[in-house]
């Protein structure tokens, strides 16, 4: 096994003929089944935009943006790595354009180059290498797997192919594998599986002189020996490196175990000549098959603003998954968008819910309706749980409602609240800059020990991760108390409400930080598990 770094393996992860091919998807599954076979992997994206990081972008345009613990905001691939593998992200595992060039270009400005032109190559490809390495030494990882957005063909990744084509020279191929995701598309009257888009993407390949030795086909049914060879021999790799990569309907996590049953780590290993020890894939196997055979059913209630777009809350329709896994349910998620419950008297469609979650967000559009929703399942005693944005308003619904602050809300929402129960702090007044300024990555947070949360956890002190800007106005703490808010998750020194719940009611959880980054299917979060359990127990009465 290796010892230090410069023995890690790398794995470069490649897309070809269209986007959404489940890139992400396939580099975690990869991770995953090369950790159950006793190696240590770890996981990295590189982004061809030239935004920093997905922070200021809409999520209507990217999806979920996934933080990791050292504050760094990243793409929601990075959820995958996290929750398909133990290992844990940081900064380190997410690069984008934006980043490199900034970096460079700072670099140029001090003098760094010495008088030299700087150029993409060697001075950004050398960027992007510095940091595939500066991973390899921080992770210690055996195999490094590489993933690279966007698909073969774009302007904008051409610097990032460049640099894997001269990594993989330098470390030796023996040191590096190509692995290029693909789709064999179903065509004309006949449903006839076509190869021929995955040779041209794969010429595209060559052309910068990469040249993969396994090709993931997405597929709807295994290919027969003779397509394998066509493609093989039109793409020149070995047969047996011509791998279905099948639609999977069940589960997400079923793809693991997919490209298990079609030998992807064995491949992946004999092409590194390292020994495949036996797999302990026992885990991993129980949670596939708890989702895919559960017969009793919860029904929960997202009320979002980025319902439309599949991907914007990821990783909370994951934590309500592995709280159905760890309680032993089936979660049918129900996606309501929030404005929908602005008219009168809609809240009614939300009675057949067994609880309800309003997650995170920005700006007033739809918050009135994710209000009524709260207020629904306060007064209605239906398990609730909100995550950010939803601690917000669930804070502001209980005062406008429970302790007659008429108008209360968040400053965020409404500048001229009579009421300003979530504010800015200090702090956050004198930022102009959008990218990289909201409160970011882990905090500690402490618990009440005898609240709902305290029992939850069944610790003292926690860590959550946070992204946001608003905070609870501690003016206002009395009087919400009294009413029968309980604070019980604060800041370490008690200045920063991190939790709320009620204590008149079954199960009603609101937080400031986000506990679905660090729920894993293997290890459901404790406040994912303890709302489903709550909305089970509703489903029972
Ligand atoms: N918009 C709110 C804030 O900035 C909540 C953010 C969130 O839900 N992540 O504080």
């Amino acid at each position: 096994m290796p010892e230090d770094a410069r023995e890690t393996r790398y794995v470069f992860v490649t897309g070809g003929v269209c986007s959404s091919l489940g890139k992400g998807v396939a580099a975690a599954s990869l991770g995953c089944l090369l950790e159950s076979r006793g190696y240590k992997v770890a996981l990295q994206k590189f982004d061809p935009y030239i935004n920093v990081d997905p922070g200021t972008m809409s999520p209507y345009q990217h999806g979920e943006v996934y933080v990791t613990d050292d504050g760094a905001e990243t793409d929601l691939d990075l959820g995958y790595y996290e929750r398909f593998t133990n290992s844990v992200v940081t900064r380190l595992n997410s690069v984008s354009t934006g980043q490199v060039y900034d970096a460079v270009i700072k670099r140029e400005r001090r003098g760094g180059y010495l008088g030299k032109t700087v150029q993409v190559i060697p001075h950004i490809t050398d960027e992007i290498k510095r940091r595939i390495v500066e991973l390899s030494e921080y992770s210690k990882a055996d195999i490094q797997i590489i993933e690279i957005g966007g698909t073969v063909g774009d302007i904008e990744g051409v610097p990032f192919l460049e640099a894997i084509r001269q990594m993989a020279l330098e470390v030796g191929r023996a040191r590096a594998l190509f692995i290029h995701l693909t789709l064999i598309p179903l065509v004309g009257g006949a449903n006839e599986l076509k190869t021929k888009p995955t040779q041209h993407s794969v010429m595209k390949l060559r052309e910068i002189g990469i040249s993969p030795d396994i090709l993931l086909c997405r597929v709807p049914r295994r290919m027969s020996k003779e397509m394998r060879d066509k493609i093989a021999l039109f793409c020149n790799v070995q047969p047996d490196s011509v791998v279905n990569a099948l639609d999977i309907k069940s589960t997400v996590y079923e793809i693991p175990l997919m490209y298990q049953k079609e030998g992807l780590d064995e491949l992946v290993l004999s092409k590194f000549g390292l020994p495949a020890a036996d797999r302990d894939l026992a885990s991993w196997r129980k949670v596939v098959d708890i989702i895919t055979t559960s017969t009793r059913h919860v029904r929960i209630g997202v009320v979002g603003k980025y319902i439309k777009l599949q991907d914007s809350y990821r990783s909370i329709y994951d934590g309500l998954i592995h709280g159905g896994v760890a309680n032993r349910v089936h979660v049918d998620i129900v996606k309501i968008f929030s404005e929908d419950l602005e008219e009168k008297g809609k809240v009614r469609r939300l009675a057949n819910l067994d609880g309800i979650l309003v997650p995170w967000g920005f700006g007033k559009r739809g918050t009135e309706g994710k209000i009524a929703a709260i207020s629904y399942a306060r007064k209605n005693k239906l398990p609730f749980f909100g995550i950010c944005l939803g601690m917000q308003l669930s804070v502001a619904e209980f005062a406008r409602n429970a302790c007659k602050l008429k108008g209360a809300n968040s400053t965020e929402l409404d500048p001229n609240t009579p009421h300003p129960v979530i504010c800015l702090m200090e702090e956050q007044k004198a930022i102009v800059d959008k990218g990289g300024t909201m409160r970011l990555g882990a905090y500690p947070c402490v618990l009440e020990p005898d609240s709902l949360v305290g029992l939850a956890y069944g610790a003292r002190e926690i860590s959550e991760r946070h992204r946001h800007r608003y905070e609870f106005n501690n003016a206002y703490r009395d009087v919400m108390e009294a009413a029968g808010m309980r604070f019980s998750g604060t800041s370490p020194n008690g200045e920063l409400v991190e939790i709320i719940e009620l204590v008149d009611h079954p199960w009603f959880v609101a937080c400031q930080f986000h506990p679905e980054l660090k729920s894993r299917p293997r290890n459901p979060h404790p406040l994912f598990r303890e709302f489903i359990r709550a909305a089970t127990e509703h489903a029972g009465d």
